[in-house]
């Protein structure tokens, strides 16, 4: 046995740009994250102790983007995404920084 057994949701099917490079760093608040908890991903499967989530994780006004462990938690949610997906996609910012389901390995252009 090797882990668990990939279970594939996503496909070429959902490929495309989700999030646009003009929202810079928030596209993990904004885009990522939103789109993992969707499929199950759940940011906190322990309560956060950082000094912010410590005292306004209930409240109406709780911003993950303030969350110490933001970009820990943005890059898990690709993982999440990413252990959903079939081989040749993957989730992701590129260099550019858009963000979204990507072909892997592109060739060269001709
Ligand atoms: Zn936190």
């Amino acid at each position: 046995m090797v882990g668990e057994e990939k279970k594939i949701i996503f496909t070429e099917a959902n490929a495309g740009c989700y999030g646009d490079s003009a929202r810079g760093t928030y596209i993990g608040r904004d885009v990522a994250i939103p789109i993992a908890k969707a499929y199950g991903f759940d940011p906190y499967p322990t309560p956060c102790d950082c000094d912010y989530c410590g005292v306004n994780h209930n409240s109406p006004n709780y911003d993950i983007f303030r969350c110490e462990y933001y970009h820990e938690i943005w890059d898990e949610a690709e993982t999440f995404l990413n252990n959903r997906t079939e081989d040749g996609w993957w989730w992701g910012s590129t260099e550019n920084g858009d963000w979204g389901l990507w072909i892997a390995d592109e060739e060269e252009p001709k």
